[in-house]
């Protein structure tokens, strides 16, 4: 798995990440929860 991955539920650094089924982007802040996709519900982001 790729290291930049996330998934749902984790709170990664702050910074952009791309869903990895439709490649909407989402912002994380410091200290936020991965949301799933606003678009296609997917868990699975990587870091852009
Ligand atoms: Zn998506």
């Amino acid at each position: 798995m790729n290291s930049n991955n996330v998934t749902t539920g984790q709170v990664p650094s702050a910074g952009t990440y791309k869903c990895t089924n439709c490649g909407t982007e989402i912002t994380i802040s410091s200290g936020d929860t991965v949301p799933p996709c606003p678009k296609c519900s997917n868990t699975s982001f990587n870091k852009v």
